[in-house]
């Protein structure tokens, strides 16, 4: 029984240093404003050059910064989900 007790005390220990190395990883990714990602936050596909130097502190590719802002559908035109979707019927 003691035994047991000790083994979930360690694993929770595990669990919470991993945690704490994921908060680190996490805030590493959240750069003050002013410097730009190489790669999205959210789908980690490279940032443009010319997009991280026009905006200050970007942090996601334009796909994802449309999908948060909402306007993926009003901007309209080239839609990469939507041949992606074709390519694979
Ligand atoms: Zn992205």
């Amino acid at each position: 029984m003691a035994g047991g007790w000790a083994r979930d005390g360690a694993v929770s220990e595990q669990i919470e240093a991993s945690i704490t190395d994921e908060l680190a990883r996490m805030q590493a990714r959240r750069a003050p404003v002013g410097e730009s990602l190489t790669h999205c936050a959210e789908c980690e596909e490279e940032i443009p050059e010319p997009r991280r130097q026009a905006i200050p502190g970007v942090k996601l590719c334009l796909d994802c910064q449309q999908e948060r802002d909402g306007t993926y559908k009003a901007r309209g035109g080239i839609n990469r989900r939507g041949s992606k979707d074709s390519q694979l019927k």
